[in-house]
């Protein structure tokens, strides 16, 4: 399989997942035009499209395509005004290009947000970001919060395909917050050489989030002892909140 991030209006990825045969997948076409232009270049064919969810920045490139192709839309159940003609929900499964995704709903930054999962790939929409975490348009913190643990039990060499190229902003913040934590500031001076370059810093791997953001260790005890020093908080999910919260306003 070849995984192809196309970079989409301000600052979005749509994915395209390819086969061998010259087929793939649209995850995400929030516009047609750059994904018509890679398809093109690739000389793909595409077999279906996959919504996590039903922002603009990930549907709008739907009627374009799919007046040029006759696809299958996969999407939840908040996708059904914007083209998706199979709805699904957690725990589905679907069966595209000769891969099988599981379906995970992972609501919060959307309710009706999900995740497709296809070892290695996950395409997590605006769930998970490298180094961050979505912002919390309709679901409450504690969703965002159980969201990030049924990803955090993926295997480690789980690439994450975030739907933006947010990487610096969340490095910075999540610096703001552990300074003294030399691997996040070792990543970001990388991800600053690499983004000079225009190259893209996703996807990343489950194993690197683990290290460099903040929002999937919500159990360390240093970060615990930063955020909440006088140890009033008691649950993991508050301490989650309480880095949506100060992200927010960062
Ligand atoms: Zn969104």
């Amino acid at each position: 399989m070849n995984l192809i991030s196309i970079p989409a209006l301000r600052d979005n990825y749509i994915w395209l997942l390819q086969n061998d045969r010259q087929e793939c997948i649209i995850v995400d076409p929030g516009e047609s035009a750059p994904v018509f232009a890679a398809l093109a270049e690739h000389q793909l064919t595409p077999k279906a499209i996959l919504l996590t969810h039903h922002h603009h920045d990930h549907v709008d490139g739907v009627p374009d395509l799919l007046t040029r192709f006759d696809l299958p839309v996969y999407g939840p159940l908040e996708t059904a005004d914007k083209g998706a003609d199979h709805i699904i929900g957690d725990g589905d499964r679907i069966n595209v290009l000769d891969l099988t995704f599981l379906v995970m709903s992972l609501p919060g930054h959307t309710l009706g947000h999900i995740g497709f999962y296809s070892a290695p790939y996950l395409f997590c929409g605006d769930t998970v970001f490298s180094a961050g975490c979505g912002r919390l348009f309709e679901g409450t913190a504690q969703q965002m919060y159980d969201s990030f643990q049924k990803v955090k039990q993926l295997p480690p060499d789980t690439l994450l395909c975030c739907a933006h190229e947010y990487t610096l902003a969340n490095l910075a913040f999540a610096r703001s917050i552990m300074p003294q934590y030399d691997e996040i500031a070792a990543y970001e001076r990388e991800i600053k050489q690499l983004r000079a370059k225009n190259q893209p810093s996703v996807p990343t791997t489950l194993r690197l989030e683990g290290k460099i953001n903040v929002f999937l260790r919500c159990h360390d005890i240093d970060l615990q002892n930063k955020l909440d020093p006088h140890n009033t908080l008691h649950e993991e999910w508050r301490i989650f909140a309480l880095l949506r919260e100060k992200k927010d306003h960062f």
